[in-house]
């Protein structure tokens, strides 16, 4: 396999990176998830402007346009013959002996690489059971931050208790978003997904739901919403790069409406693959 570190191409094994990288002592960097159907990126775009929020507001001085990091990242795909997966890409603030400040003079490290993803066509299909769990991270969730333990926890807690994902709330008023997803539920023909601030990624993939709704005449909103509407909703739904739309059926021991996919999560998914070959959103 091939890995894309700083400018080269380099064998996964020859990969090397210093043990005082940043990324390793305080997960200071940012990353990017970006998948490929057939040898081709899907929102490539929409990523790059994602990670340049990343690294701004991290204040990690890299400039993916002076690097080309959109050619190195097509390379990678076809030194790779890379046809169906995603895409792995993070950027450290660097190698340096450690210590807290941002030092000086060091140059961010990159690497990015081809990971395998399959298509979650039985999670899909019949819907998943997820748990309800206190938000506990910190409060720059929209910064795409390498520092993910909490995430991590909160997805082990769910497979623990037998689930798939572990939907976050801050306090019972407000649920924010899964350990690696966006959360949607729908009542009443209306789609609610929390407003992109502090408190979520703002997901690619939310995004282009935004987008498919719109082409299929639905209402969505930005809107906080409780534990309680969550419990209440006719559907609920999460999504990402690597689930796209996954229908949830159960919350802890609860089931969400008749414990069955629902048709407005249903008809997104349909239209999830028509629309693939659109190339920007925003
Ligand atoms: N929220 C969190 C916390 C995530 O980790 C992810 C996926 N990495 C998402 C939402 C979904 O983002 P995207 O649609 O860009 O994959």
């Amino acid at each position: 396999m091939f890995v894309l570190l700083n400018n080269d191409f380099v064998n996964r094994n020859e990969c090397l990176i210093d043990i005082e990288d940043r990324a390793n002592q305080f997960g200071d960097g940012v990353y990017e998830v970006i998948r490929i159907y057939d040898g081709e990126f899907f929102l490539l775009e929409d990523h790059l402007k994602r990670l340049i929020y990343s690294l701004n507001e991290a204040k990690i001085n890299y400039d993916i346009h002076k690097h080309k990091l959109a050619d190195q990242l097509q390379k990678l795909v076809e030194k790779n013959a890379f046809q169906d997966g995603g895409i792995y890409l993070q950027i450290s603030r660097g190698a340096s002996p450690r210590s807290h400040p941002f030092p000086k003079n060091t140059e961010p490290t990159l690497i990015a690489y081809p990971i395998p993803v399959s298509k979650p066509a039985e999670s899909q299909e019949h819907g998943i059971k997820v748990i309800l769990q206190n938000d506990f991270r910190w409060l720059r969730c929209d910064i795409k931050s390498l520092n993910l333990l909490g995430n991590v926890m909160a997805k082990q807690s769910a497979l623990d208790a037998g689930a798939k994902e572990a939907i976050l709330y801050r306090d019972e008023e407000h649920v924010t978003e899964g350990s690696s997803t966006n959360v949607f539920i729908i009542k009443d023909g209306v789609i609610k997904t929390h407003p992109a601030n502090n408190y979520i990624l703002n997901g690619i993939t939310r995004l282009y739901i935004f987008f498919l709704a719109k082409q299929l005449d639905l209402t969505i909103k930005e809107e906080v919403f409780s534990v309680k509407e969550l419990k209440q909703a006719d559907e609920v739904f999460i999504s990402s790069t690597t689930s796209e739309v996954i229908p949830v059926v159960q919350i802890d021991e609860d089931q969400v409406n008749d414990g069955k996919p629902g048709p407005i999560a249903k008809q997104l998914l349909n239209a999830f693959s028509e629309h693939k070959h659109i190339k920007q959103i925003q």
